[in-house]
């Protein structure tokens, strides 16, 4: 493993728009940070902003674009760069850029578009990450948020009655029932190739499936995200504004330790956290 040593990064103004002030201060915020940072100044060609990031040996390039032209400017220098065998330098973007260009910059080799919201930290902490993950540097908050999706909650009035859909129709197979009396549930497990579904059935009057089911009848109930550090993750999330309606973890199905975000701070599904790690190393 390499030691960690000072990032550099190149913040780069391709094209001819001649506004610089969101690149004065993320090129300011990368170095409160602790990064080193060059400014190439104003209306620089593709060609340009690729001889001074091998010349300036950076380890990544922060274009900010506004003229609309990024669709074109960005991949150039990703390909520049690729010409000099230079392709391990970093490439990421902002500045107005519309959501609908962004898979396809991704897909040109650029690695991160930032959006006009995004919190210069938050860009800070990217670049940071993407450097020591090519670099080989382990970080302990490396483990990306959600991991996978790992179930989805349905609720339904009577497992003995949806099981053989589940079972005879979609021809999935159960992989065990499990009563939860902390949550008055009895759950059953489907195998559903990637991912599971949890059939949620309540045990009495007090289960929060009953009252979802008497209010919206039953059906998805949940998604569950598969995520590492759970007590970790529910700082983070907080700190983002999220609402969570379990602030500290408990324990669920399966082994695993649960939290629950509340649906108006996640657009408006019920998300729930779902931690098997500490199961899984046992
Ligand atoms: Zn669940």
């Amino acid at each position: 493993m390499k030691m960690k040593k000072k990032i550099r990064v190149l913040i780069a103004k391709p094209g001819l728009d001649g506004h610089d002030r969101g690149a004065l201060i993320i090129s300011q915020a990368l170095r409160d940070y602790g990064m080193e940072v060059i400014y190439t100044g104003l209306r620089q060609t593709p060609e340009q902003i690729v001889s001074s990031a091998i010349q300036e040996d950076v380890d990544a390039i922060g274009m900010s674009c506004l003229s609309g032209a990024h669709n074109d400017l960005f991949p150039e220098v990703v390909k520049g760069l690729k010409k000099h065998g230079a392709e391990e330098i970093i490439v990421v973007g902002g500045g107005v850029i519309p959501w609908e260009d962004i898979p396809f910059l991704e897909e040109q080799g650029v690695q991160k578009i930032f959006t006009p919201g995004t919190p210069s930290i938050e860009t800070a902490k990217y670049i940071e990450k993407a450097v020591y993950k090519r670099d080989g540097i382990g970080l302990d908050e490396d483990l990306e948020l959600v991991k996978k999706i790992d179930h989805i909650g349905i609720a339904v009035n009577s497992l003995d009655e949806s099981i053989p859909f589940y079972l005879e129709v979609l021809q999935l197979k159960l992989e065990g029932i499990e009563e939860v009396p902390s949550e008055s549930v009895k759950v059953a497990f489907i195998n559903a190739g990637n991912i599971r579904l949890e059939l949620l059935e309540p045990t009495n009057e007090k289960s929060s499936i009953h009252t979802f089911i008497e209010k919206h009848g039953a059906g998805i109930h949940h998604v569950a995200l598969g995520v590492a550090n759970i007590e970790q993750r529910i700082k983070e999330l907080k700190k983002k504004g999220i609402t969570m309606i379990h602030n500290t973890p408990k324990s669920g199905a399966g082994g695993a330790e649960i939290a629950f975000m509340h649906p108006k701070s996640t657009q408006g599904v019920l998300y729930e956290l779902c931690d098997k790690s500490s199961k899984e190393s046992q």
